[in-house]
């Protein structure tokens, strides 16, 4: 039987980017070079490898985070895309949670903009550790030196300039090797490169002196070596380059400009040097990872084979996945077979026997797994944590087109909510319509997109936002008895119950004392409560922000169940939201606009007529940023409003921010 391959000898990396750094250019040179991809697509002219689905092409942008594996100087590279557009957010957050480190794209003439800061501050709290690669440099305006200040400033990491360019914006041929001293100068064709030693200049010197100074202020057992007064050799300074980078201390910063594939073997050098292997990371509940271990899986991803099986992205974090395998779920305790097992390079597959701890692949043949779901060894369950998904914002109305359609809707919508869980399906109470929900108009665009793709084409109202609801203040002592006598046994439940306004969604308190109230009648009048939540009085929305207290109760010797006292707990919230001052939230959202100066007043005045404030003004590479706090309501429309108050020149990023009160509506 293959052993699987030596967890040592892996690298699980994403590369993270604004939209338009050139995140797909880079995949793709990287594909290219380690000999996957034969022919290099170009993004603009839609043939980007990359990019798998049909309208992902159309739009030139990568919306499905793929997982791509190929090899460079005896490692196997996992290349996890991850998508550069927050509306995707489920996307990123599943990504940083299977990779090991990431590559941070920065175009060389923008730097850092907003959504790189996102995406950073994310990879921050998940402490993935992080190479930056600084691309466009032969772009005219591009500035190196402008875009690691902008590291330091605008994200509060520690640059270590391992490069300087080699000539600029047009003239820009290679990059110059501050450890070792030569330069990397490209020809015509993405292998074409010639290293030779670096010229004799002060400027090379210095640079490498203030890498090498901050390496020993930064790098304990390096400043050891100093002070002992060793020779700092190039495998010293690079196994400390190494330890920085993967406690978090520092941020490797890599030069290049993948359009005319400058800069990327040392790229891929770094990342096999300096990036983490799945040896390297602590701490994970799956245990050491070990290929004779139980096995532990997270399933991170569902896409369909072209032959149209449903397969499921997988990241093993101990033992080894087979082909035959017996896996339990975790979420729902039943065990299945793995069918094939599979490797997945660029939209192709290939059949292999085994994936071992760290290794990322795909598997043919489970029913009912959702993203997210753990894998594991039938005798051996663990649960990993699972991932954090924000609550989706906007919802649309979808009717079916025709009759046949209606048919297979459900099952379309079923296989959309288990890829995707920031997409959530519902009904509107009112019609019984189908309501779809996401996080905003482009990802809810995407979605119905991909119903299209599955053949199932809908109508669309116009989306609204998702509302809650909240209470303003507090009711006590309600009493509520439910009682039903109608021959049979009878039900009888009666409660007693305090509702406060409280933080986050709903917390329930059982404070009845001396056994009144048997426990599991307390924990069905609980359920009760939270049934009458799930729509409250204003609008039929969630309600939040509420704590629910039973302090007293009465049972029936014969008639008294729990059904009772559910149904007792559910009328009794109903009647105590009406009391409690109800009020409608909406959610807010962060926005972040970069608009020429000359536009600013427009997109001020703008976001005042939407109710937004405004957090900060700045400014960067010559234009003026703006992030407020805006309403998403107000913000429906507002890419092509915007896009038309600026001459095309606007741009913005928005992030759900929090859940604020709505005027009345
Ligand atoms: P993504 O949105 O981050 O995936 O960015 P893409 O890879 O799609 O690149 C966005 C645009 O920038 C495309 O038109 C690319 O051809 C272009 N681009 C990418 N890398 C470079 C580069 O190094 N130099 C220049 N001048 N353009 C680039």
């Amino acid at each position: 039987m293959t052993r699987p391959v030596d967890p040592g000898r892996l690298r699980t990396f994403g590369i993270m980017a604004h939209v338009d750094a050139g995140k797909t250019t880079v995949s793709e040179r990287i594909l290219f070079l380690t000999g996957v991809n034969h022919r290099l697509g170009e993004v603009h002219d839609g043939a980007a490898t990359l990019d798998w689905t049909r309208q992902e092409r159309e739009r030139g942008i990568t919306i499905t985070a793929a997982a791509t594996t190929c090899t460079w100087a005896g490692h196997l590279l996992t290349l996890v895309d991850t998508p550069g557009h927050v509306d995707f957010t489920a996307e990123v957050e599943r990504s940083l949670r299977v990779l090991d480190g990431a590559v941070a794209v920065l175009d060389g003439v923008a730097g850092v903009e907003p959504q790189s800061e996102a995406v950073w501050r994310r990879a921050d709290r998940y402490a993935v550790p992080r190479l930056v690669f600084v691309n466009k440099l032969d772009r005219p305006g591009a500035d190196a030196g402008r875009a690691t200040a902008m590291l330091r400033e605008r994200l509060g990491a520690v640059p270590l300039v391992l490069q300087l360019p080699a000539g600029v914006e047009q003239a820009f041929t290679g990059v110059i090797d501050l450890l070792t001293g030569t330069a990397h100068v490209w020809g015509d064709g993405p292998a074409d490169v010639t290293v030779r030693d670096a010229p004799a200049d002060p400027v090379i010197a210095t640079a490498r002196a203030v890498l090498v100074e901050q390496l020993v202020d930064l790098d304990e057992k390096l400043g050891d070596a100093y002070l002992a007064g060793s020779e700092l050799d190039v495998p010293e300074l690079r196994a400390a380059v190494r330890r920085v980078t993967l406690a978090g201390r520092a941020v490797p910063v890599l030069l290049g400009s993948a359009l005319r594939n400058i800069g990327i073997q040392p790229l891929l050098d770094a990342v096999v040097a300096y990036l983490p292997s799945p040896l390297d990371a602590v701490g994970s509940v799956a245990g050491p990872p070990d290929p004779d271990a139980p096995a532990c899986a997270l399933a991170f991803k569902q896409t369909t084979l072209p032959g149209g099986q449903p397969m499921t992205f997988v990241r093993v974090y101990s033992g080894t996945l087979r082909p035959g395998d017996r896996v339990a779920v975790t979420r729902t305790g039943r065990t299945q077979r793995l069918g094939r097992v599979l490797l997945v390079h660029a939209g192709t597959t290939v059949d292999v026997d085994a994936i071992g701890p760290g290794g990322i692949g795909g598997v043919v043949g489970l029913r009912d797994v959702r993203t997210g779901d753990t894998l594991t060894d039938p005798d051996v369950p663990v649960l990993l944590e699972s991932m954090e998904f924000p609550d989706p914002v906007l919802s649309v109305v979808i009717e079916p087109a025709t009759r046949a359609v209606a048919d297979r809707l459900p099952v379309a919508l079923a296989r959309l909510v288990a890829a995707d869980p920031t997409v959530t399906v519902g009904t509107e109470e009112r019609t019984g319509r189908t309501v779809l929900s996401g996080m905003g108009e482009l990802h809810l665009e995407v979605t119905i997109g991909q119903l299209l793709d599955d053949g199932v084409r809908v109508a669309t109202g116009t989306p609204s936002v998702a509302y809650r609801e909240t209470i303003t203040r507090p009711v006590t002592g309600h009493v509520h008895r439910f009682s039903r006598q109608t021959g049979g046994p009878g039900q009888f439940a009666q409660v007693v119950l305090d509702l406060a306004p409280g933080e986050g969604g709903f917390r329930f308190v059982d404070a009845t004392t001396g056994g009144r109230v048997p426990r599991s009648f307390a924990a069905a009048t609980g359920l009760g409560v939270r049934d009458a939540l799930a729509a409250g009085p204003l609008g039929g929305f969630p309600v939040v922000g509420v704590q629910v207290t039973l302090t007293d109760g009465l049972t029936h010797p014969q008639d008294s169940s729990e059904a009772a006292f559910r149904s007792a707990g559910a009328r009794a919230a109903r009647e105590m939201l009406v009391l409690a001052g109800p009020a409608l939230l909406e959610p807010v959202m962060t926005v972040e606009i970069v608009v020429p100066a000359e536009f600013l007043g427009t997109v001020l005045g703008d976001l005042g007529a939407r109710r937004g404030t405004v957090a900060s003004l700045g400014e960067r590479s010559g234009a003026r940023t703006v992030t407020a706090r805006v309403p998403l309501a107000e913000l429906v429309g507002y890419a092509t409003d915007l896009r038309g108050g600026t001459q095309g020149r606007g741009t913005f990023t928005m992030t759900p921010a929090a859940y604020g009160r709505a005027p009345a509506r």
